[in-house]
Formats: structure tokens, sequence, C-alpha cells
């Protein structure tokens, strides 16, 4: 390997697997962008979707192979081409994943996360899961130095807990004070949600789950993410433990992560009349929702798809800087990039939360 070369780990064909581990030509970066030393990289459900292959990513992806995978990740700038203004080289930089036009209708009004041409990194861009990574620069946010390198990774999936529970549409800022929080699923960002939601003020943080191993993580994170209640939906019924944590009133907010028949039920149900669900959950198949409840009650559905660029991004560094929230307990293992289809096999088997890939795990 020649030191213009760099590994990465590329999803090369169509179908299930299909990842490899190349040696490539580091791409310099042309104008707008930054090339970045990666300093880690999460793994996230949608990396398992990749191996995985079902039909909507084959569509997305397949004419466009191979791409490095990864779109949670941060690192070091080393080198930025002319225009760029809002990094410099040395920058310790976390990533945002939504890639946008900048200039359609949802751009100019600031929704450049709902792009009307939004694609990903490490989707249709080449991503995170490598020694270097050539960007946008625009997707770059400059990391205090008390956010480990680590952690800055998480970011991402962070902001989507960030804006899932704290100040999204109809919340405001500090709308969860003496509120109480229903979160459906206890992966990585339902966790991340909880703890952001008790930073934030919530008198009651109740998170649901039936897999036996996120339900044995949850219990074991519980007391430092600030959970009060871990429900087991396969032994338990949720609404009821609701009904008895808040002296039979109901959630204000419901986070969904779930996506699920049963967790739509529960949550529309949990929440009290006027409150607010914030629903994450990407259910691919049809899920019935009854809307006499959603109507009678006066709920309010917000979904939440990406991060406030850069609002989100703003208040998610500030909950981690000022140490209101910390994630390094979310993350289970910490792999060299080599060692990435064992780090996905734990993954698909649950036997990890949150596993982040390293290309040199005794460096800096
Ligand atoms: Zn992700
Ligand atoms: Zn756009």
């Amino acid at each position: 390997m020649t030191s213009r070369e760099a590994n990465a780990i590329v999803k090369a064909r169509p179908g299930r697997g299909q990842l490899e581990l190349v040696c490539r030509e580091r791409r310099p970066p042309r104008s707008g962008e930054a090339q970045l030393r990666v300093g880690a990289a999460g793994i996230c459900g949608t990396d398992l979707e990749i191996f995985l292959w079902p039909e909507w990513l084959a569509e997305r992806m397949s004419g466009r192979l191979p791409v490095v995978v990864g779109h949670e990740l941060s690192g070091v700038v080393e080198a930025v081409g002319p225009g760029v203004g809002n990094v410099a080289v040395g920058d310790r930089v976390s990533v945002e994943s939504h890639v946008s036009c900048g200039s359609c209708g949802n751009c100019a009004a600031g929704m450049a996360h709902v792009c009307e041409r939004l694609t990903y990194v490490g989707v249709e861009h080449d991503g995170g899961f490598a020694e270097f990574a050539t960007l946008p620069a625009y997707l770059l946010r400059v990391v205090p130095p008390s956010i480990p390198i680590e952690i800055a990774a998480m970011l991402e999936p962070f902001g989507l807990a960030v804006r899932a529970a704290a100040g999204a549409a109809g919340s405001g800022e500090g709308g969860l004070r003496g509120g109480s929080v229903l979160v459906s699923g206890c992966g990585p960002i339902g966790l991340m949600a909880a703890a952001v939601a008790r930073a934030r003020g919530a008198r009651r943080v109740i998170v649901s789950e039936k897999a036996p191993r996120r339900l044995a993580a949850a219990r074991r994170l519980a007391g430092i993410l600030g959970i009060d209640r871990v429900v087991d939906t396969a032994h338990d019924d949720v609404v009821e433990v609701v009904r008895t944590m808040t002296a039979r009133r109901g959630v204000d907010l419901w986070i969904d992560l779930a996506g699920s028949r049963d967790a739509l039920r529960c949550g529309v149900e949990a929440l009290v009349p006027g409150g607010e669900a914030r629903l994450l959950g990407t259910a691919f198949d049809d899920v019935p929702l009854r809307l006499s409840a959603v109507v009678m009650k006066e709920l309010r559905l917000v979904a939440v798809h990406g991060r406030l660029l850069f609002e989100t991004w703003d208040l998610a560094v500030e909950l981690l800087a000022s140490g209101q929230v910390d994630l390094a307990p979310l993350v289970s293992r910490v792999l060299p990039l080599q060692a990435y289809s064992s780090a996905i096999e734990l993954l698909l088997e649950g036997e990890a939360l949150k596993i982040l890939l390293v290309a040199d795990p005794a460096g800096a």
C-alpha cells in the first residue's frame, strides 16, 4: 500500500453480503470538499440493511456500486479543496449524513434535511468505513475537544434522538419539563432519546422493547441514562404501566423507534389528549393506525427524518460537551475496520448495541 492508498469497506455488488475490504487511491478533495482521516465510524441499522439487501436498497444503490459504506463518522480534516471556509486542516469534525442539493424549495426554506433530491453518505456517496473519506465540506461540523473522537462519530444518530426528545415542533425550549415520556424501541437511538428526555427535564421516562437482549441492555443502562422503567412488551402491558406511573394521565410525549403495529397501538393509547408523537421507526410494511383516537385526542404526529441543519447539531454538541448526556455506555465495542464482518454478525445476532469501527484502534 502506497501513502496515497487507503483501506475502505465497500458494498461491491448487488446481493446479500457482498461487503469487501479494498485498498483504493485516496481521492483528493475537489472544490467545496474536504478529506478526513476517519477517527471512528458507527455501524447503524441501515448498514445492516445494506448487508441484507432488501428491495428498497437494491433500487437505491444497485446502479452506484461499489460504494464505501458507513454514514456515522468523525475524523480530522486532512485536506480541503478550493472554496472551503467552514473547516480547516487539523479540525476535529463529525459528519452530517443527509446530502442536499442546496437549490430546491425545501433547501431554500431551511428544510435541507428533507431536500427534494435527498441522498445519503454511505448509500449513494462514499462513506466512513474507511481510513480516509472525501466529502462535501458543508456536511462537517467541528466538535469541541471535550468530545472524544469515538463519541463524535455518534453525533449523527444522537441528533435524531435530540430532535425526537427536545426542541422539535410544538415542544419549544424546555417543553419536557415535568412531562412524561414513553420511548418504544431500545436500540441505540431509543436509549439516546430516553437520555435526552431525562436531560431536558422529563419527570418520567419509560421505555419499551420486546427483544430480550435489548431489554437486558436497557435494564443495565437504565440508571446511567435516567430511565425510570423498562417494559418488556412480550410480558407486560405498556399502556397499563404508563397509566400506573402517571396517575392514570398518560404520557405527554411518545417517541417511536419501533414502527410496529403493537408500538403504534400502545403509543396512541398511552398519549395524553393533546400529546405529541415523534415517529422515527421506519416500517416498510403498512401498519394500521387508530385514526379516531388520534383525532379525538387531538394528538400531534411529527415525523423525524434527519437533523435540522444545523440547529439540532448545536444542541446535540451542547448536550454532550456539557456532560448532560454521556453516550459512552452505549458503545459495546470498538473494533478495527478489518473486523467488519464479525461486527455485523454481532449486531445481527443482537449481541451488541453500538459498534464503532476504527482504522487503528491502538493509535491516537
Ligand atoms: Zn444511521
Ligand atoms: Zn434540495
